[in-house]
């Protein structure tokens, strides 16, 4: 079969299952490149060089080189072929803003308006450390019964990105630190990929106790532990957060929309840009995904240059 019809049959597949994002993740890289008209793979030339890398084993600078060859503008931030998302009062229509020489297609507002949400007791906590201390004899919901460690978050006090997962898993439990277990390696390449350590930002979940057998989150257990989020949020104060999952984006955003439609936007929680992407785990079951997050955290760090250089 020639790769025009593999193309084809492969795209209408995707159709057919919903979906209205294209992923090339399993032709030959060759033939596609024949197939939208660049002239094989290039060399990396210096002059490429950027300040990210790829998790997986290809060179970016190929596909980059190739499709500028190509006459494709790959300088131009992903988000603008994002889907919009639904209407809702939260959300803003998909405008384009701005930021330096940069447009990002705007998403989801969410107004820091919580603050009355906040138990005076968590408000007054001064510290991250003084709120894994808080977090350690905390009893606002039964998680801490069934918990062997709490998990308030790890990393720089003021990191400029910050990672929100949904919930400690089973190796997380044991050791009290976040995403240390496969998913965890993984968020740690995914860093890596955009050149940042797992030191140099903050790593947390929206719960902090590890819901028995890692069963979904219930609304009642948010609502008593994501104060904690809040307020690691208001003193960290990133210039970029990165909500990894549904669960995660869905409740920071205050949204039901799915996360396939929050995905390629730049939405704003409290003023600060959040981006939304897959979850770890979710790349393990679907390596298929790991591209799409690319393209995500790729636009973080975009937004994380531009933040530092205004
Ligand atoms: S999960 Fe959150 S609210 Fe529940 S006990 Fe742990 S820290 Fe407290």
């Amino acid at each position: 079969m020639d790769a025009k019809e593999l193309l084809r049959r492969y795209i209408e597949q995707r159709r057919e299952l919903g979906e209205s994002e294209l992923v090339l993740d399993r032709l030959n890289v060759e033939d596609v490149m024949r197939l939208i008209g660049a002239a094989g793979a290039s060399r990396p030339s210096p002059a490429a060089s950027h300040t990210v890398r790829e998790f997986d084993s290809s060179d970016t600078r190929d596909w980059r080189t190739s499709l500028r060859d190509a006459g494709v503008n790959v300088d131009t931030p992903t988000a603008a072929a994002a889907p919009a998302v639904e209407a809702s009062p939260e959300t803003e229509s998909p405008a384009v803003t701005t930021t330096d020489d940069m447009a990002f297609k705007k998403g989801i507002v969410v107004a820091p308006d919580e603050g009355d949400l906040i138990p005076d007791a968590i408000l007054k906590l001064r510290s991250l450390d003084e709120i894994a201390e808080k977090v350690k004899k905390c009893t606002r919901c039964s998680l801490y019964e069934t918990a062997t460690h709490p998990v308030p978050g790890e990393g720089d006090p003021q990191a400029k990105l910050v990672c929100v997962g949904e919930a400690p898993g089973a190796k997380e439990d044991e050791t009290g630190r976040p995403f240390v277990g496969q998913a965890g390696q993984l968020l740690t390449k995914i860093l890596a990929a955009i050149d940042l350590t797992r030191e140099q930002v903050f790593i947390c979940n929206v719960l902090k106790h590890r819901p028995p057998g890692n069963r979904n989150p219930r609304p009642e257990e948010v609502e008593a532990c994501s104060p904690y989020l809040i307020r690691q949020l208001e003193l960290i104060k990133p210039k970029v957060i990165v909500a990894f999952g549904t669960f995660a984006a869905q409740t920071l955003l205050n949204t039901k929309t799915p996360l396939g439609q929050l995905r390629g936007l730049v939405h704003r929680y409290h003023g600060i840009p959040l981006i939304v992407t897959y979850h770890p785990a979710a790349l393990l079951r679907n390596p298929a995904w790991k591209r799409p997050t690319w393209e995500d955290v790729k636009l973080a760090r975009r937004i994380l240059d531009s933040a530092s250089r205004s």
